[in-house]
């Protein structure tokens, strides 16, 4: 508990005498702040519009979900509740979802583990785990997860706070549906997540009880905008590992992020060149749901009849799943 405590502090310091974010200035470095573990940071940041995460509606991120969290945080048939001391995460099968219902804060009050334990990695199957960032949006990720029922495979959704906040009902539907919840930063502003560690974890707590106030749990599993492997520095990792979360990247992509925008048939051939002629067995492919991106909707089903067709088991991201490099 200490670590966390220490560690927090050294990243405050550093940020004050680095002379960064008014938040790290405003806060006591000796105190849990308290104006994140309740949720209510007086600057909440919104989409400045420079990403692509704003909501596709124009509603704004402020929006209070409509949706009350109808899940009573027990283990279930469908996904798993962390047990107070982690001892029920080491899973034998990677379909199932791993969350926790208590936030951080909760947990260094009631004196129980923080960081998560040592677990070993799923490698028993060659599995792939499909990965949709920047959502829910109410267009394309309800039409993603159409197919993935049609389809009969589960995925993972790296979210962001500003989405869930304005498509809670889309937030639940991913959940109710057995697919994983990630953290994906509240509003993916690389100029305030990027200010410094804290900066960074401020948003993943702040997203974290944007996505349990509709399910009722929070995600373990996060995701770097930009991706740890461009972004993190060794401090955002230490911080990343001490409040007790998974970043994973990718080691596949359908590039349909970027400029070039390929279409759906680029796509798949985009996935081919990725996994190349010796296909890892841990494949976790990126892609994006939400804004223009009908064409990842319409490469999706081809995407995954052929790895369906190559042996791939479909997971979910867990603290369980392995590092894709
Ligand atoms: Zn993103």
């Amino acid at each position: 508990m200490r670590k966390i405590f220490y560690t927090m502090l050294i990243f405050m310091l550093t940020a004050c005498l680095s002379g960064c974010s008014d938040e790290a200035k405003d806060t006591n470095a000796n105190e849990i702040p308290t104006e994140v573990a309740t949720g209510k940071i007086d600057d909440k940041p919104t989409s400045d519009g420079k990403t692509d995460t704003k909501t596709s509606d124009g509603k704004p991120a402020e929006t209070k979900p409509e949706v009350k969290p109808t899940v009573t945080a027990q283990e279930g048939k469908d996904y798993v509740v962390a047990a107070d001391d982690y001892s029920n995460l080491q899973l034998a099968d990677p379909t199932i979802p791993v969350y926790d219902k208590y936030n951080i804060w909760e947990r260094q009050e009631k004196g129980l583990p923080v960081a998560l334990p040592e677990l070993a990695p799923y490698e028993a199957e060659s599995t792939v785990y499909l990965t949709f960032d920047d959502g829910p949006d109410d267009k394309v990720t309800p039409q993603v997860l159409d197919i993935l029922k049609a389809e009969g495979v589960k995925a993972t959704f790296y979210v962001c706070g500003n989405m869930v906040d304005a498509n809670p009902t889309v937030l639940k539907r991913i959940f109710d549906e057995g697919h994983a919840i990630g953290n994906h930063s509240y509003n993916h502003d690389y100029k305030q997540i990027y200010a410094s560690p804290w900066a960074f974890m401020e948003q993943i707590i702040q997203t974290d009880e944007s996505i349990r106030n509709v399910i009722g749990v929070r995600p373990f599993i996060i995701r770097a905008p930009g991706g740890a492997g461009g972004m993190f520095n060794a401090n955002y990792y230490a911080m990343v590992d001490d409040c007790g979360y998974v970043e994973h990247d990718w080691n596949v992509l359908t590039e349909d992020a970027t400029p070039s925008r390929p279409n759906a048939s680029d796509q798949v051939n985009n996935v081919l060149k990725y996994l190349g002629e010796q296909p890892p067995r841990t494949v976790i492919l990126l892609m994006h749901c939400n804004g223009d991106k009908a064409e990842t909707v319409k490469a999706l089903p081809e995407i995954i009849h052929f790895l369906r067709d190559w042996g791939y088991k479909f997971g979910v991201v867990t603290p369980m799943t392995p590092q894709p490099w």
